[in-house]
């Protein structure tokens, strides 16, 4: 099957790769029907994580193609969607809606690699869920961004306490951040403060919710979004990139006994202990628990209640990964679709 490796920083093949096959029993194969390049992607891109001939890819959809024989939930021919972290989903952890720290949790970037024709999945029936049926081509796009995504960016919403009542600031304007945003929305924030420097990005903000934008970043963005909520900072701030600046600006920005969803892959982030005793904020994040939201963002999806498909701004064939994860680098797209 064909799949992409990456080789080294800014070296991105697509070639041969050996054909998954069912391994254990609890394994499924699924021929993918979409798959895409995440903004974590660029971190080993930009050389900023280390590289070498890595399988890339851990968003997926796809239709079952095999199943293992003690899988039960799904079967041959079902749609599926699975989240971008192995899980059994019958642990103490998963009942406890952290599948992303499964006792038996595995990073699907590392082990499988889904920028690829086909997949292995492991622990199927814990980690795929099924659609109510096969879909259309209209829906792939948003089906696919629940993998991760859409779930990422609705785990921070959820950790940094989003709902009714409440002002929401989203620090990043990629494709979490940006789902952050249509997150708050769907959970009834009352206001939501998307901060963007990009005139495409801040229309794309707009269109899943955000009602304000603040353009400056670091301690200007913080001082916007103080004047924006009367000087108290505010209930519940998304942080979806990783940098230190990004994670200050995140905490700055939140009122005392507010909530800080972080989501963003930490990337060099040092916490001062003692601004952070004082600032009496939450925080809570990591690892999205992806598969705590699918059956509720499946269904959300698959009713038309919401479009996170649009978030993807470049659409190539799977054979063009390297253009993809190019136009990304240079902000040129959100997030580029691959398609098989
Ligand atoms: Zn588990």
């Amino acid at each position: 099957m064909r799949g992409v490796v990456m080789y080294a920083p800014g070296d991105v093949r697509v070639e041969d790769r050996e054909d998954p096959e069912i391994i254990e029993p609890t394994d499924a194969v699924i021929r993918l029907s979409a798959t895409c390049v995440c903004g974590s992607d660029l971190w080993p891109y930009r050389g900023v994580e280390p590289v070498d001939r890595q399988v890339m890819g851990h968003e997926y959809v796809g239709v079952v193609e095999e199943v293992g024989s003690a899988v039960r939930n799904v079967g041959v021919g079902d749609f599926v969607v699975g989240s971008f972290v192995i899980s059994d989903n019958t642990c103490e952890i998963c009942r406890s809606g952290y599948q992303s720290k499964c006792v038996h949790a595995s990073f699907v970037a590392q082990s499988i690699g889904t920028q690829a024709e086909r997949a292995r999945i492991p622990h199927a029936d814990g980690t795929l869920v099924a659609t109510p049926g096969q879909p259309g081509p209209e829906l792939i796009p948003s089906l696919l961004a629940t993998s991760d995504v859409l779930g990422t960016g609705w785990f921070a919403a959820d950790a940094a306490q989003a709902g009714p009542g409440r002002t929401v600031a989203v620090v990043g304007d990629g494709a979490v951040g940006l789902m952050g945003v249509l997150a708050a929305r769907e959970l009834g924030a009352e206001r939501i403060i998307a901060m963007s420097r990009h005139a495409d990005r801040q229309d794309l903000a707009r269109f899943y919710g955000a009602t304000d934008i603040v353009a400056e970043r670091g301690e200007e963005g913080v001082e916007r979004v103080r004047e924006l909520t009367e000087g108290l900072g505010a209930h519940s701030v998304i942080e979806a990139v990783g940098t230190q600046e990004s994670m200050m600006q995140a905490v700055r920005s939140t009122r005392p006994g507010g909530y800080v969803g972080y989501v963003g892959v930490a990337h060099d982030v040092e916490l001062p202990g003692e601004e952070l005793f004082f600032s009496a904020v939450h925080l809570h994040g990591g690892p999205a628990p992806v598969r705590r939201f699918l059956p509720d963002l499946i269904r959300r999806v698959w009713d038309r209640e919401i479009d996170p498909g649009r978030v993807f701004d470049l659409s190539l064939p799977l054979d063009q990964a390297a253009e993809g994860y190019r136009a990304m680098d240079e902000r040129r797209a959100v997030k580029t679709l691959l398609t098989l």
